[in-house]
């Protein structure tokens, strides 16, 4: 293994002051005197810069309540809508069908009620997705960090 190789592997201890003084002044000993390794590490310390610069700050505890409840109510919110709308739709379903079934009714009568229902199906799914995809967008909206 070359010298160069070593250096390499100590770059990243040596970027996050892992290293022991000895081991470090080795490692500026051979930047100074090597154009490769010193590209290396500069590459390597902007990558590190870069990374870091995205990093969010650790919330505190305040803003991590704050930000549980949020997504404690809108979760709890988005289910009682989900549920709501499943039952809702099963009960009109079983309503038409049972009505359907009904010889005594006027066919008529069970066409006009078939569009009534279908309207209303269909008036319950737009609402269904549009809250999921009103779910989907605002996820990250009332989080603040
Ligand atoms: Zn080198």
């Amino acid at each position: 293994m070359s010298d160069c190789d070593n250096i390499e592997e100590l770059l990243s201890g040596y970027l996050d002051g892992e290293l022991t003084q000895q081991v470090r002044q080795r490692v500026e000993l051979h930047l100074d005197g090597c154009d490769g390794c010193r590209r290396t590490f500069d590459e390597l310390r902007s990558i590190r810069e870069g990374i870091s610069g995205l990093e969010t700050p650790e919330p505190t505890p305040e803003q991590w309540s704050r930000m549980m409840s949020t997504i404690a109510s809108k979760t709890s919110r988005g289910v009682g809508w989900t549920i709501g709308i499943a039952g809702g739709a099963l009960l009109a379903g079983f309503a038409a069908y049972e009505f359907a079934i009904d010889d005594s009714v006027d066919r008529l009568v069970k066409i006009g009620l078939a569009a009534v229902v279908g309207g209303a199906a269909l008036l319950l799914l737009s609402v269904l997705v549009d809250r999921l995809r009103a779910r989907k967008s605002d996820r990250y909206k009332d989080v603040e960090i």
